[in-house]
Formats: C-alpha cells, structure tokens, sequence
C-alpha cells in the first residue's frame, strides 16, 4: 500500500501517521521525492482501513500496489533511484555509467592493459570475472581469490571501481573492496545468496537469467532489496530464444518497462546478448537509445585468444570507437 501525503506537511505529523502504522505491524518505506512524499507499507496491510486513512487531513490520497514487487516498485519511489559507486560512476536518474573488461580475469598485465585502455576511452567501472560460471566443468574456471586480488590492485593503479561476480555466499569476505558485486543470470534466483546480499551495505548488478520473466528479475531485486540493501542495478543481458543466431535475444523492450515499473537503474549488456563483437555496437547504439542507464562490454586485448567469450570481445580499439558512437547517441536522445 502506498500513502500519497499533501505538500507542506509537517514532521510530527508524518511521523504521528508512521508510528500508528507501525502499530499494525508493517515495514515503512519513506520516499521523499521533489514533488510528493510518499510513505510505503511492506508487510501484511490487510487490516489496514483504506478509508480511515483517506479521510485524514494529511492524506492525498492511498493506493493499494498490486505488484508483488513492493520496494522495487516505482509507485513506492517515484523518482529514479541513483546509485553513486564514484564521483565520476553513477547508474540512473540521468547518469549513464561504461562498465567495461574482459569476461574473466587471466593475468595481472592483461587486466591492466585493458583496464588502462578502457579508462582512457571513458569506462566508469573495470569489470573481470574471477568465479567463472562455465557450462563446462572443464573449461577455465577462473583464477579465484587471485582474480579478485589482480582487479584490486587495477583499481589501485587506475583508480577505476571495480566489478566481479560471486558465485557463492561463502566467498562473500573476497568481495570486502569490490565495488559493485555482480549476479550473474545462472544465479538470478539463488534466493538464499539474494538474502545474504540484502544485509550488506554494497551495490549489486542483478542480471536477468536466460529464462527469466521481467516480474521475475524484479521479485529477485526484491529480495535483496527487502534485506535492507537497496542499491541494485538491474542488468538486461538477452533470453533464450529460438533463435539461434545470437547467443541469446536481446529484450531491449525490458528497458522501457523495467523503467516504467520501477525506479532502479537498468544496464544493458550487448557482449553476452548476443555473443558476437560485430553486433555489439549497433545493440550498444540501440540500448543507449531507448534509455538504459549503462552498458556493460566485455573487452579483451587479443580476443582470438581470451579464455572466456573471445568471439563476443571488443578490442579496446572498438570499444573506444562504440564509446564515441553511444555518446553521440546520449547527445541525440537527450535533446
Ligand atoms: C558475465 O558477465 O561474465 C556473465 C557470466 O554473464 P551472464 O551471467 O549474463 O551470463
Ligand atoms: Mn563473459
């Protein structure tokens, strides 16, 4: 349930109102945006009196939200919500963020390679995989505790955040410096890792899993959200489809509806929707125009010999090439 209050209401008496819903038992969820303010009821409202609290003389007015999805939702928080890792990387509300770097971490000079390449090209975020979810057992599993030390010290001399996927609730200590923890599509609904996530204080980019409903990117964005930690980026990366062409179909119509829905930043990642670099720039263009809020690119220094998604890497050459492009584009859509 959410309660629209009048403008120019007083402290105490908002604070009168919340106490008394607290009395029934629910969470209050406060959104204190430019024109209104908005407080949110999570939990059990079912004994809640609509009316009662309609007729107060500092009620606007009170709607039922019918969404399952409540903190994620926009009617709850109806600005865009911002979430700043640095002065210079920020997803949503107008902030449009580059995350960008190969698909998993191999060697220290790789990565500092590429983390000095796409910094130069504009990239706020430097992302590599140190837990590597392959279909395979046998393929490149990742360099692990070493992968997430070789990002730490690229941040270190580059100054750029960091990215990197968990895997396990276990390897949680690991990610104490990393700034922003990826969830991956694999595990969109490791429901108990979601939980875990929801207690720290830590941005997380949940991505769409292969199979997954936009209500149900959002219910998992609930999850964390519910725990306390509302600070996640939602991630587009392409479903599975009949189509066989790509590596996946990119859904670029979740971006407007993601939008619309809720207030959370939605990044789009072209590399694993579509798995070849040549579609990665006009996917990038496309995205960047109808309104994501960041891209995420995988690049490599020599792809032909990556071990993970070279066919889908950029060089950083053609990446500082898209970078132009999809600026150009923000440039064209926001006037
Ligand atoms: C990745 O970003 O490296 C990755 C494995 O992506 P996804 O979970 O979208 O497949
Ligand atoms: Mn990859």
């Amino acid at each position: 349930m959410i309660i629209a209050l009048k403008k120019d209401v007083r402290k105490e008496e908002r604070e009168q109102l919340i106490h008394w819903l607290e009395s029934y038992g629910v969470r209050i969820h406060l959104s204190e945006g430019e024109y209104q303010t908005v407080v949110g009821l999570v939990g059990d409202t079912t004994r809640i009196d609509t009316d009662l609290i309609r007729g107060l003389e500092i009620v606007d007015s009170v709607t039922r939200i019918s969404e399952p999805f409540k903190k994620a939702n926009r009617k709850f928080h109806p600005d865009d919500t911002v979430i700043r890792v640095t002065e210079e990387a920020a997803f949503g509300g107008g902030r449009f963020t580059l995350i960008a770097g190969p698909c998993s971490v191999e060697s220290e000079e790789q990565v500092e390679t590429i983390a000095r390449a796409v910094k130069a090209s504009g990239a706020g975020v430097l992302r590599g995989g140190a837990f590597k979810p392959r279909t395979s057992p046998y393929d490149f599993q990742g360099l692990h505790e070493e992968g997430i030390r070789i990002l730490l010290e690229a941040k270190r001399r580059t100054g750029l955040p960091i990215i990197t996927e968990i895997m396990d609730i276990a390897h949680l200590p690991l990610f104490e410096q990393v700034d922003i923890i990826q969830v991956g599509a694999r595990n969109m609904q490791n429901f108990e890792l979601l939980k875990e996530l929801g207690r720290i204080n830590k941005p997380v980019l949940l991505k769409r899993g292969l199979a997954n409903t936009i209500k149900e990117l959002l219910m998992s964005a609930e999850y964390i959200m519910a725990g306390g930690n509302e600070q996640v980026i939602l991630c587009e990366r392409g479903v599975r489809t009949f189509e066989t062409y790509t590596r996946n179909t990119l859904d670029l119509s979740a971006v407007a509806v993601l939008h619309e829905l809720s207030h959370l930043p939605v990044v789009v990642d072209p590399s694993h929707a579509t798995g070849a670099a040549r579609y990665v720039r006009p996917m990038a263009l496309a995205a960047a125009a109808c309104g994501a809020d960041g891209l995420m690119i995988e690049v490599h220094n020599d792809p032909p010999h990556a071990l993970c998604d070279g066919p889908q890497s950029l060089t950083p050459e053609q990446f500082d090439e898209v970078v132009t492009a999809v600026k150009k584009v923000l440039t064209a859509v926001r006037e």
